[in-house]
């Protein structure tokens, strides 16, 4: 059966290059950073897709669309696989659609809007648009290499989330076109309230295919460390810069001692048992910052130019989910969760889960503004893993002090906790995809409709 659907596969895809079944690739292709979680590590290793397509056009993507539907082969879609849920990995083995060669910039519209194919990596994509006067309203601290298809459909916010919140907020994401794998496949514009239906979905419910994303009007940014005696302090001074709207800013980043540690290559930039903050600042603000910080107790540790995605160094490198990945570079025991904690509430909050969890819990705290135009702390923090009974109790005690975690220790949309209440994802996957073929297992509240006789 599949060597048929591989065989037909041949007849679709033009270059042979671009069908892939080496069991090596396959592997390859079928996972990202899902072990980050010692959960998702064993639960994931070991499952792979069968065979794999990078389709160049969306003829081509239908063409095989087509084919997987009247095969009943599941397709597992994939941009770079960078995402750290396991969000790409195909739990029943079939297709794996990787888009990454649909990567054309179509163009850049006067008012500042890319229209792109999904393939089209971020780093590229914030490149040409400062050419142009224009820069990423935000972005995953996996900038290079992460596309924006993958972006939407597995990611949430990220640098720059502190002035233009995430990527379900302020219209960021204009509209795009979604193949859907109904009997007969087609191309669905989404635009305005509709792109939730997909946004954020895991590519469970229709293939992006087309995206109209919003910028913002490019700065020059002056990138910045400032090391604090404690974390009260960090925190404290982080949080103003980043609450009070007169600070032009991209990131607002602060890390508790020992997180900083970890760093090793701007180890010039930590103090031994300090704290550590790192901000994105417009150029024009360096100075006022400096003296911010200085007045507040810090030490300017590091000021540098940020020059795009490949600046050296690039202290993005160091922020949100690459901060774990430091961490387990330093003791593959650590861990993380990602949490929301309150504006108002948040010191008693740290307070509390470091009187039950000691040094298991490390803070590590982003910015972010919310729907609301509220910024508030949200935080990864790293988190010493023992056994998946104590990793509960936290996310539960967590919970029971107000903390809301997005578990990223589970496998699928629900699990996850930024799954639409509405279900307007669930709707359409039950439209877009009825015979449950998209990413199989991932939104678990699916169930295939009985055909009635
Ligand atoms: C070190 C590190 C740091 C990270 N930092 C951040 C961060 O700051 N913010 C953040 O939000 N995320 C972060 N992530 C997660 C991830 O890197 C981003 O969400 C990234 O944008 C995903 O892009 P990708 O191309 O790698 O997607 P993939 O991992 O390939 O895919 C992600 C999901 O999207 C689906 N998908 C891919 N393409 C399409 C398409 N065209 N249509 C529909 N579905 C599709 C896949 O099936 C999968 O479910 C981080 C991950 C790591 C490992």
């Amino acid at each position: 059966m599949l060597a048929e659907f591989t065989a037909e596969l041949s007849h679709i895809v033009e270059d042979p290059a671009r069908l892939l079944t080496a069991p090596a690739v396959l592997d390859r292709l079928s996972h990202d950073f899902y072990w980050y979680s010692p959960i998702l590590r064993e639960q994931l290793a070991s499952r792979n897709g069968d065979v794999a397509v990078l389709p160049v056009s969306v003829h081509e993507l239908l063409a095989v669309l087509r084919l997987a539907r009247r095969r009943g082969v599941p397709v597992t879609l994939r941009g770079a696989g960078t995402g750290n849920y396991g969000q790409c990995v195909p739990l029943e083995g079939g297709l794996i659609l990787d888009l990454s060669l649909m990567d054309k910039l179509e163009k850049i519209t006067a008012d500042g809007v890319a229209v792109c194919q999904p393939g089209l990596r971020l780093g590229a994509l914030e490149t040409e648009a400062r050419m142009q006067g224009w820069e990423l309203r935000m972005y995953p601290s996996t900038l290079v290499k992460s596309t924006l298809g993958g972006f939407l459909a597995g990611g949430s916010g990220g640098i720059g989330s502190v002035t233009h919140g995430g990527l379900r907020d302020f219209d960021t994401v204009r509209a795009f076109e979604v193949a859907t794998l109904e009997q007969e496949p087609r191309i669905v514009l989404h635009e305005g309230p509709a792109i939730h239906e997909i946004l954020h979905a895991w590519g469970t419910n229709g293939v992006l295919t087309r995206i109209w994303f919003a910028l913002a009007p490019a700065v020059e940014w002056t990138q910045l460390t400032a090391a604090f005696p404690t974390f009260e302090q960090a925190f404290r001074f982080t949080r103003s810069i980043a609450a009070d709207p007169a600070w032009s800013k991209r990131l607002a980043t602060v890390f508790e001692w020992p997180i900083p540690s970890f760093f090793a290559p701007i180890k010039k930039t930590v103090r031994a048992g300090q704290a550590l903050a790192l901000l994105m600042i417009a150029t024009a603000q360096a100075d006022a910052l400096r003296s911010a910080a200085e007045a507040a107790g810090g030490e300017l540790t590091f000021i540098g130019n940020y020059d795009g995605p490949r600046t050296q160094p690039l202290l993005s490198d160091y922020t949100w989910n690459h901060t774990t990945l430091w961490a387990m570079k330093s003791d593959p025991a650590w861990t993380y969760l990602q949490c929301g904690f309150s504006v108002t509430d948040c010191e008693e909050q740290f307070r509390l889960l470091r009187e039950r969890f000691g040094q298991e819990i490390l803070f590590h705290v982003e910015f972010m503004k919310n729907g609301d135009g509220v910024v508030a702390p949200i935080a990864i923090p790293i988190v010493r893993f023992t056994t998946a009974d104590r990793l509960n109790e936290m996310i539960d005690f967590c919970r029971s002090i107000g903390v809301f975690v997005a578990n990223p220790h589970v496998n699928c949309l629900e699990g996850g906790g930024r799954f639409r209440a509405d279900n307007i994802q669930l709707l359409a996957k039950q439209k877009y995809d009825p015979e449950g073929l998209l990413n199989p297992g991932k939104m678990i509240s699916f169930h295939k409709q009985a055909v009635a006789s």
